[in-house]
């Protein structure tokens, strides 16, 4: 399916509680054709106000690494496992989990990446499709606030770069 239909059901979605808790879905943003994909575990606060992945500061930590390893941002498609924000922040639930993960498993078939990176142990859940390579690497927000997971964050984007 198309991403515009794809990002309509996500909008309009009722499959678990998290939409009424929530001002906008955030069903991910990027080109269609995409090499890489990034997943995230749930938008926060400031992807809930504008309906945008990662322009929090997570996103902007994010930034910062994609920056650094020649990354650019407007070439990756970035999405989060669930689209929804969660009630402060919590960790989805795994019935939440459950039903939003056909979405990402769409977007994954429709864009087909070379490389889906699964940003922190939530993210890790993804469905593997075959023909897609997968990373499991930390979350933007661990790395931002503990040295060891900000250098297992940075090395793996180094070796991102390379395979891509
Ligand atoms: N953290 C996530 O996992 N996703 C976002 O979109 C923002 C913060």
């Amino acid at each position: 399916m198309a991403l515009e239909g794809l990002n309509e059901q996500i909008c309009n979605c009722h499959k678990c509680r998290l939409w009424q808790g929530a001002k906008h879905a955030v069903p991910g943003e990027g080109p269609t054709n995409a090499r890489l994909i990034l997943v995230g575990q749930n938008p926060g606060q400031e992807e809930d106000a504008t309906g945008k992945p990662f322009v929090g500061r997570a996103g902007k930590f994010l930034n910062k690494i994609l920056a650094e390893n020649g990354i650019c941002r407007e070439d990756v498609f970035i999405t989060n496992i669930v689209k929804h924000v969660t009630p402060n922040n919590r960790k989805p639930l795994p019935d939440e989990i459950e039903a939003c993960t056909p979405y990402l498993t769409a977007q994954l078939e429709t864009i087909r990446p070379k490389i889906a990176v699964l940003m922190g142990a939530v993210a890790a859940q993804t469905p593997r499709l075959q023909g897609i390579e997968y990373v499991v690497t930390v979350h933007p927000s661990a790395a931002m606030r503990f040295t060891k997971m900000r250098k297992r964050l940075a090395e793996d984007f180094k070796q991102l770069r390379k395979r891509l």
